[in-house]
């Protein structure tokens, strides 16, 4: 029987916590690892509804994009939703688990190479890449230290001779390193950036469509194939548009990224009026909405969750959990 425990350690292989971003909450929010799994529920936002749609539906697992308790509580008596939520939650044994930034951050099966496969984009690459990992060399420190390095976050350890060593870690594990090394005598030094082989990672993503399209048809295919209630846009260009950047969310702080890559159009959410003026006729921004950029993600959480276990069901939620309205 599959625990808990084994879904998060199969989303993790995917997208390792390590790679979300520091003011994140992503992870197990209530629940035990160890409680066998009858059935899991994918959704963006863990609310009431989803609560209660896990329990009529046998499931006591909640997988969301968005975690529930983002910055802390500080009392349980039910005055806000999120209270609410955690309440039902811990009172009928459902275990949520967010998987965030660290979702965004990735390139295979994350949250922007799901809208870049509904918009139809090829030959796609993170518009923002960075390195996470970090490489140092640890000096005149004893030899078995391994575990302990290991437990703060050290992804690998390679021997150089009897008292030198290199050591690679994420960048949110460097003081816990740099205390294991001290501790033992030695000194971390040399430390730089390195590339994971194994996952590319950063934010946003930019493709090219196959054929270039009027900005217009173009923008009328995003409200149809991301099913956005209205598609808020600065000026047209009058050209055509081939090269597209997206980023599901709150995306802005990508505008540059996307313009110094040649985007003909950035695809994003949650734009502020002052902020369109920051298009300047070098680009179409497109906000389709912070739930309509996102929603994919439900099917690509249920495809790695139902592909990998199948000794349990794995939902896509029904209910809807988008506060927007469209009139
Ligand atoms: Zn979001």
């Amino acid at each position: 029987m599959s625990k808990i425990k084994d879904v998060i350690r199969h989303l993790e292989t995917i997208a390792p916590p390590m790679y979300q971003e520091s003011y994140d909450n992503a992870g197990l929010i209530t629940g035990n690892p160890d409680w066998p799994v009858r059935g899991v529920l994918c959704c963006l936002d863990s609310t009431e509804a989803i609560v209660e749609e896990a329990i009529s539906k046998g499931c006591n697992l909640i997988v969301a994009h968005h975690p529930i308790i983002f910055s802390g509580l500080k009392r349980l008596t039910g005055r806000t939703y999120v209270e609410r939520t955690v309440m039902a939650a811990i009172k009928n044994d459902v275990a949520i688990y967010a998987i965030h930034t660290n979702l965004d951050n990735v390139y295979h099966q994350g949250v922007n190479a799901g809208i870049a496969s509904v918009i139809g984009l090829k030959d796609t690459q993170i518009l923002a890449p960075k390195s996470i990992l970090r490489r140092a060399t640890a000096t005149g420190m004893g030899a078995g230290r391994d575990e302990s390095l290991r437990e703060s976050g050290a992804t690998e350890i390679v021997h150089l001779s009897d008292n030198v060593c290199e050591i690679t870690f994420p960048i949110a594990a460097r003081s816990r390193i740099e205390a294991v090394v001290g501790q033992a005598g030695g000194l971390l030094s040399g430390v730089h950036a390195v590339e994971d082989a194994h996952l590319q990672t950063g934010s946003g993503m930019i493709g090219n469509l196959n054929k270039p399209m009027p900005e217009r048809d173009f923008l009328l295919h995003l409200k149809q194939v991301m099913r956005a209630g209205a598609v808020r846009h600065t000026a047209l260009r009058g050209r055509e548009v081939q090269r597209v950047a997206v980023c599901g969310g709150s995306g802005g702080f990508l505008l540059g990224q996307a313009i110094a890559q040649g985007a003909d159009v950035f695809v994003t959410a949650d734009y502020k009026y002052h902020e369109f003026f920051d298009a300047d006729g070098r680009i179409v921004i497109a906000d389709i909405g912070h739930f309509e950029s996102e929603q994919f993600t439900i099917d690509l959480l249920h495809g790695i969750i139902s592909e990998k276990f199948s000794t349990f069901a794995a939902y896509c939620a029904e209910a809807r959990t988008n506060p927007v309205f469209y009139l």
